[in-house]
């Protein structure tokens, strides 16, 4: 397996530190807001990738924070008269329920960082003890950036870069316009925690390093977030982490593309956003996950809801296919064409090599997705050339595989209608008077009804009865083998 690593820049062979075990991290919300679906762009794209590592047999660790002290829970809270403990949990409820609303899988471990004060006051302890911090007169304190000498592999960046414009700001106690801050002095209102420094709360970058290092243990495996995240926070997540502790912080650093609307950057700020709760009450989040996969997770993404529309149509006839396998299966009529059957087989097998070898491939989704589309246009080809007579063991193969790629990849397929409906039994007592309770037989009766009511050129009684079948969204299909009822 192969995976672009952001930090070298190159794709790389994925070996894992400790063999068929993963542990990642991805960098959760800050909680003082519903999500949009750039937000979910991100989460979604490391949840496939989460799966398609479990179903590669690696034991995944998930880790997930959610940041829920932060100035703009602070400031949010203000504008609300409440306190930032409530807004950040109404948020944290939030998010759980609409990622799981999205089938994400819920993390292995999801701390909080108002629950990690003390780990992290450790950290900044140990990170002062050992020079690379200080702590300012107004009781911030600082990391030290030029104490670390590989700062910037995280970014691809250079400190003297980095200087150009750089500068401090008023409220701010830095020896170096690059330092950051680990911890901030409190503000009268804000949370506040004690620590050696005075009363205070931690700097986003110290929670996501001190929490990784508690529960995964460094160095992890992947860590990851969008690619918005890269400079500074895991700049700074790694300075801290690789000063503190003296190891690797992550052996591969993933970022997913932003999402975009008419080309711009999906953000809370410039209000160009749609929240994953409108999203997910007007469309599947099946078809927000197609939409989202037919596009690889390092590229940007251009939403539009007719794009989101396309998936839905392609996840429909995508379901449909399956569902028409099945079918043919169970009611495969006459001798099924066995070199026929071997090609839709040979096909269905084709599609699953190109599909592993696309994920192995920096996890390639577009390519993976394809693959599948093409085998569901080569069995709807098979299913309309043979007529009833379908082989059931190839129809079998091909709608597994295509069922089992999806569901590998979270999308969640409709649930095939395999029988014909009960409201059969009705329809053939009124047009043909048939009694028993065999859904198949009265499809038969009604059938044989039409083809006698044609042989009479009784046009209208043939189109009544076709008019409702089409009511129970059911066409009949005309074959050399016989006519056969289908859904529409
Ligand atoms: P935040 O709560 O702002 O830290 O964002 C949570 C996650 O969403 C981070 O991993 C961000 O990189 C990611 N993110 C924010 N905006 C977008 C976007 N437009 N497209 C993709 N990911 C995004
Ligand atoms: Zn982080």
């Amino acid at each position: 397996m192969k995976i672009y690593n952001s930090a070298t820049r190159k794709k790389e062979e994925f070996a894992p530190i400790e063999e068929g075990k993963v542990r990642m991290y991805v960098c959760g919300p800050t909680v003082y807001d519903n999500i949009h679906i750039g937000n979910a762009r991100t989460f979604i794209s490391f949840d496939v990738i989460r799966r398609w590592l479990i179903a590669s047999g690696y034991e995944v660790t998930f880790a997930q924070n959610l940041t829920d002290v932060d100035d703009k829970i602070i400031n949010r809270a203000n504008e609300q008269g409440r306190t930032a403990a409530e807004v950040a949990e109404e948020f944290s409820e939030k998010f759980i329920g609409i990622m799981r609303a999205a089938n994400v899988m819920d993390p292995d471990i999801r701390p909080r960082a108002t629950k990690e004060i003390g780990p992290m006051i450790g950290m900044i302890k140990s990170l002062i003890e050992q020079g690379h911090a200080y702590a300012a007169e107004n009781g911030d304190v600082y990391f030290s950036v030029r104490s670390d000498p590989s700062y910037g592999e995280v970014s691809g960046r250079k400190i003297d870069d980095l200087m150009v414009g750089a500068r401090i700001e008023e409220n701010e106690d830095k020896r170096d316009p690059l330092d950051f801050a680990l911890w901030k002095a409190a503000k009268p209102g804000e949370p506040e925690w004690p620590s050696p420094w005075g009363k205070g709360r931690p700097g986003w970058h110290t929670e996501c390093a001190a929490m990784v290092h508690r529960y995964l243990g460094t160095p992890i495996d992947i860590h990851g977030g969008g690619s918005d995240l890269a400079f500074p926070h895991h700049e700074n997540e790694c300075a801290q982490a690789s000063c503190c502790w003296h190891e690797g912080f992550a052996n591969t650093w993933m970022h997913t593309g932003m999402l975009l609307v008419d080309g711009e950057k999906m953000s809370k700020s410039l209000g160009n956003f749609f929240t994953l709760e409108e999203v997910l009450e007007k469309h599947s989040a099946a078809a927000l996950r197609l939409l989202m996969l037919q596009t690889h997770y390092r590229s940007p993404l251009d939403f539009s809801w007719e794009r989101l529309e396309g998936a839905e149509n392609s996840l429909e006839r995508i379901a449909t296919c399956v569902e028409n396998l099945v079918w043919a299966a169970n009611h495969a009529t006459g001798e099924a064409d066995a070199e026929r059957a071997a090609a839709l087989i040979a096909a269905a097998e084709r599609a699953s090599a190109e599909f592993e070898e696309a994920m192995n491939d920096d996890f390639n989704t577009a390519s993976a997705v394809a693959a599948y589309f093409q085998l569901v246009t080569e069995a709807n080809t098979y299913l309309d050339e043979v007529a009833g007579a379908a082989d059931p063991e190839a129809c079998f193969a091909c709608s597994a595989g295509i069922a089992g790629a999806f569901a590998i990849l979270g999308v969640k397929l409709r649930e095939p209608k395999e029988e014909l409906p009960v409201g059969l039994l009705g329809v053939a007592g009124g047009l043909c008077g048939y009694t028993g309770d065999s859904v198949d037989d009265a499809a038969e009766a009604i059938l044989a009804a039409r083809a006698e009511a044609r042989a009479a050129k009784n046009w209208e009684l043939a189109d009544a009865i076709r008019d409702q079948l089409r009511d129970m969204g059911l066409v009949i299909e005309d074959t050399a083998a016989g006519s056969r009822l289908k859904r529409a």
